[in-house]
């Protein structure tokens, strides 16, 4: 089971006009989010984000926010154990 939010409900907003190509993005995000296109990050996946805060938190040059907390982390985890029960 692959579970995601809705692309347009997700609160990751990506600058590109700020990337440097770092690509810490895409080694820290859980769920592969962004992919590098070039020199610069790019969004493979905006809908699976779980808005965990990963990729803002390393991105050394403010070309990524988002807003943590709504994410059901725990959802993600259990998903394929216990029926994909969750405890939030
Ligand atoms: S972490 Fe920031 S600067 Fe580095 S590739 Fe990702 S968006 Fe670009
Ligand atoms: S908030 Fe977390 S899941 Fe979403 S893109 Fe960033 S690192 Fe990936």
């Amino acid at each position: 089971m692959k579970l995601r939010y809705l692309d347009e409900a997700v609160s990751l907003v990506y600058n590109p006009d700020k990337c440097t190509g770092c690509t810490m993005c895409v080694k820290v995000c859980p769920r592969a989010v962004f992919k590098m296109d070039g020199n610069k990050a790019a969004l493979a996946d905006k809908g699976a984000c779980i808005e965990c805060g990963a990729c803002a938190l390393n991105c050394r040059f403010n070309a990524i926010t988002v807003e943590t907390g709504p994410g059901c982390a725990a959802a993600i985890l259990s998903s394929g154990k216990n029926n994909g029960a969750c405890c939030c």
